[in-house]
């Protein structure tokens, strides 16, 4: 039988695309948001928390349009895909837009059960990481830190970057999750804690 946070993930569906915030929805179901670097592996880990090939699917070029994609979980929830930061020679006005959308995205009061921030697991913490790590913490936020692509390490190097993430972050061992899409290491982990997150609003009426 399906675990209930099985169940939530599997009744993925695509709902929208945004590119300003006057197209976000405005019908209050609970959203988890994903935020990461370009190239993090999000839509990866996305897809492979919804256990699809290509629900989410990943803007490799640099300069492409920038939009905030929103898939629902059935009625109960919805997952928040916000574009990627970071690309190193995105010109100007790319970042302008970026710095738009994602910071209209967490200062317009969203119905929003927490963030998701993945790093990869290689080199967590990067400046640009900790910088929006800083500005996410101003908005008092549940937050999770999945570390992706930890099957490009062995486990005591795993065990190593979990630990001294940790440590920095000053976060408990829920709070930051090694992961791979490739092997699916985290993704029940992950699964189990949003679940956990949209559950718990839903009881408080949030
Ligand atoms: P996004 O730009 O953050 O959405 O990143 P993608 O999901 O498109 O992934 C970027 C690249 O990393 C792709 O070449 C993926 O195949 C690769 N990738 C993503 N997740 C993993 C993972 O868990 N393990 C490994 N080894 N590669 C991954």
């Amino acid at each position: 039988m399906q675990s209930e946070p099985d169940r939530l993930f599997s009744q993925a569906t695509f709902l929208a695309s945004a590119g300003t915030l006057q197209e976000f929805p405005t019908d209050g179901v609970p959203e988890v948001a994903f935020v990461g670097r370009s190239n993090v592996g999000k839509s990866s880990a996305i897809n492979a928390l919804v256990g699809r090939r290509r629900l989410a699917f990943s803007s490799k070029a640099p300069g492409r349009t920038q939009t905030v994609n929103f898939y629902d979980l059935g009625e109960a929830a919805r997952l928040v895909d916000l574009p990627g930061y970071g690309f190193a020679r995105v010109s100007k006005a790319v970042r302008n837009v970026w710095d738009r959308l994602v910071g209209d995205y967490f200062s317009a009061g969203r119905p929003l059960a927490g963030v998701v921030v993945l790093m990869d697991a290689r080199h967590p913490l990067t400046p640009n990481d900790e910088q929006l790590l800083g500005w996410l913490n101003t908005f008092e936020l549940r937050q999770l830190a999945v570390l992706t692509k930890s099957d490009k390490l062995s486990r005591a190097e795993g065990n190593v970057v979990l630990a001294r993430t940790r440590q920095k972050l000053k976060a408990g061992s829920e709070e930051v999750i090694l992961f791979s899409s490739s092997n699916g290491a985290g993704v029940e982990q992950v699964r189990e804690l949003l679940w956990r997150w949209v559950a718990a609003d839903a009881a408080t009426g949030k």
